[in-house]
């Protein structure tokens, strides 16, 4: 049976979403019934505007009466493909799906039915490929139908009836159901959440404007609890006095540095130069570490993290992903007293957690890396003082507000690899300072990089696999892991593996992808540091921060499908020692000018902060928009440049919530009328 539900239910408990489909929704972000309503419908059907007259190129709603099905296969690539004749107006068309043959069950011949999609000449017919299919009845039941985006394999027909199921489950009430503030309400005279939900998903009529409308309630709300968290942050952080004392005089940290096999720049020694006057000061050190892919911020961060050991004091590492934790803990143990240092991941066992638990709590250890689970589960120090967050693009603000809870304000570094312009800085994150590493280490050869023509692609991999012969490693880098029905013209693993067996047949290679478990690809990342693998074979799943010194080649398939900054960062898993290194780019066979453009710009920069630039100029609408679509700034459905209004509005109103509240951390993280921890803690 299905139980009653709020905004703040599960997505579980909807009939309907069993573990695959709950599986992917989190994949997507999506845990609550409210992450859920808040994917919008992209588009809508209006029923009552039914075309009998094609467009080419242009999406439309069009009676059709179906002449004749017919079916095929393609055994190759797995597909049966239904094709029907259509009539439409007067004319004859072509309709086709994929793995589809049941329709044609459903739809008999000569009745009539409705298609939502576009037509496209291919070779002298004017043809639809996998439009929505409607029946008259389907049609009469719903006067306008929202379409959605697919999330992961779920399509827009599926994430209709689930919206469906919510609506016809809701809790009575609206208190129940409601994600903003009294005041932002009364302040700002939106609608209730439920009543806009319901309109956004199913409304009655088409209306397009008053839709929008309905949908500033939720941008104004992203915005408003970002602002929330930011601001906060920014006084409990500003406003806290720093309880430990570092003792960490100029002798000891020359020893450290003499004990380092290399010598540092003038830009590391810089930005070590601003943390330890920062930690002089009487407050906690908020600064943010940027520095190009390769430019050695992992060692900045750990002679931070010796000032904390040295003064008896605990430190915690947090990466992104198990992979970058893994990595930064074997670095940690050769750098620190090995016995001392512990990992904490989601896939420690519950046996070993509780042990390093232990010792964490009774100060045993002294530095804790781990993944972000380390900062949102009850983990418990001794005295923690000091933290690093690498690759900061990817925590979000309530996450370094956690942090808060675990030490008595805790000096934080974060580094990151994204370039950030320094006034999107200061009007974005004006509680951090900032320390820059422009200049690579001494000795560091600049990536050679290179545009390949498809037609040498044979004479290519013949070379590289001289290459390889002759000592190299290489990383080969594909967009997709299979085929796909939709980007037909871009290159997968699966298909290619035969082509690569044969190109590097006995030299050893492996293959890593999304669905490779983190055990298996930390297995492969250490083969190839040591030698008994040659070439990884993989989509982009291989992080940024890898630190492979030896692997000197990355070979980029189908490379103008990803933005400027994507690809110097996928380059950036080579050249990271001595050696030479080469970035190879393959473009598609349809290349765009911007296309072009991008791969010639990879070709001759190498600066990150100049490729940084360009990327915001050459996608338009500003910086903003730039750092949004990096991940930067991680909103869901609000855009600053789109929204800039609601965006001041929400920033006024966070201002005047906070001025009147006076309480604890934990108590702000979980309240703010009880509705924070949904938005942004998921
Ligand atoms: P990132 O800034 O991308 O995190 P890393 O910290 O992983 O880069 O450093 C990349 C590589 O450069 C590492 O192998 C590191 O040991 C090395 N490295 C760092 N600083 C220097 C230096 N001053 N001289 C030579 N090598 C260095
Ligand atoms: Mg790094």
């Amino acid at each position: 049976m299905q139980t009653l539900l709020t905004l703040h239910s599960p997505i579980e408990d909807v009939k309907g979403v069993g573990p695959k489909y709950s599986q992917q929704f989190n994949k997507h972000r999506i845990f609550s019934v409210l992450d859920y309503l808040l994917h919008f419908p992209v588009s809508y059907i209006d029923f009552s505007q039914v075309s009998d007259a094609v467009e080419t190129g242009v999406t439309k709603l069009y009676r059709i009466e179906i002449l004749n099905w017919n079916i095929s296969r393609n055994f190759r690539r797995r597909l049966t493909i239904l094709r029907a004749k259509v009539r439409i107006g007067n004319d004859t068309y072509a309709v086709v799906f994929f793995n589809k043959h049941y329709l044609a069950d459903f739809f008999k011949e000569h009745k009539t039915a409705y298609i939502y999609g576009h037509f496209e000449p291919v070779k002298h017919v004017l043809q639809a490929n996998t439009p929505m299919l409607f029946s008259e009845q389907e049609r009469e039941k719903l006067p306008v139908e929202p379409v959605y985006q697919r999330i992961g394999t779920v399509k827009s027909g599926k994430l209709k009836l689930l919206a469906k199921t919510i609506f016809e489950n809701l809790a009575p009430g609206h208190d129940m159901f409601e994600n903003l503030p009294a005041y932002c309400l009364s302040q700002r005279s939106f609608p209730p959440a439920a009543d806009a939900l319901q309109q956004i998903h199913f409304p009655e009529q088409y209306d397009p404007d008053s839709i929008e409308l309905l949908k500033a309630r939720f941008v104004y709300s992203e915005f408003f609890f970002f602002q929330l968290e930011l601001q906060y942050v920014r006084q409990v952080f500003t406003s806290v006095p720093r309880h430990h004392r570092y003792k960490w005089p100029a002798e000891k940290k020359a020893a450290v540095l003499s004990g380092l096999p290399f010598e540092l720049t003038a830009d590391q020694n810089a930005a070590l130069e601003d943390i330890q006057s920062d930690l002089q000061r009487p407050v906690a050190m908020q600064r943010l570490l940027q520095g190009d892919v390769g430019s050695g911020k992992t060692i900045v961060a750990f002679i931070a993290l010796a000032a904390a050991v040295e003064s008896g004091f605990q430190g915690a590492l947090l990466a992104p992903t198990e992979i970058l934790a893994s990595q930064h803990f074997s670095k940690a143990c050769a750098f620190f007293n090995a016995s001392r240092v512990e990992l904490l991941t989601g896939s420690t066992t519950a046996k070993q957690r509780k042990d390093i638990l232990a010792k964490l709590k009774s100060g045993e250890v002294d530095i804790l890396v781990g993944t972000h689970a380390l900062i949102t589960e009850s983990v418990q120090f001794k005295n923690l003082a000091m933290v690093v967050i690498d690759e900061q693009h990817r925590f979000g603000v309530s996450q370094r507000a956690a942090l808060y809870y675990k030490g008595n304000a805790v000096d934080l570094l974060v580094t990151t690899a994204t370039p950030i312009p320094r006034t999107m800085l200061l009007s974005l994150y004006n509680d951090l300072s900032v320390s820059t590493i422009k200049m690579k280490p001494k000795g560091r050869l600049p990536i050679g990089s290179k545009i390949i023509p498809a037609k040498r692609r044979d004479r290519f991999y013949t070379l590289l696999r001289k290459k390889i012969e002759e000592g190299e490693k290489a990383f080969v880098i594909l967009p997709l892991i299979e085929p796909s029905d939709y980007f037909t013209e871009l290159r997968d693993i699966e298909s290619q593996t035969p082509y690569f067996n044969k190109m590097f047949k006995g030299i050893p290679f492996a293959i890593v992808t999304g669905r490779t478990s983190s055990l298996k690809k930390n297995e492969m990342l250490n083969h190839l540091a040591d030698g008994k693998l040659k070439i990884l074979v993989a989509t982009t799943v291989i992080e940024v921060g890898i630190d492979i010194e030896d692997a000197t080649i990355i070979v980029i398939e189908d490379a103008d499908r990803y933005g400027l900054s994507q690809l110097h960062q996928l380059r950036g898993r080579v050249g990271r020692g001595k050696k030479q290194s080469y970035c190879y780019l393959f473009p598609t066979p349809n290349i765009t000018e911007n296309g072009k453009n991008r791969l010639r710009t990879i070709e001759t920069t190498t600066d990150g902060f100049k490729i940084a630039e360009t990327d915001l100029k050459m996608r338009g609408g500003g910086i903003i928009a730039g750092l949004e679509q990096s991940g930067y700034l991680d909103f869901k459905i609000a855009s600053i440049r789109d929204h800039l209004q609601l965006f001041k509005d929400a920033q006024k109103d966070a201002l005047s919530v906070l001025k009147d509240y006076r309480s604890s951390v934990s108590d702000f993280l979980t309240t703010i009328d009880g509705k924070l921890k949904d938005i942004h803690f998921s």
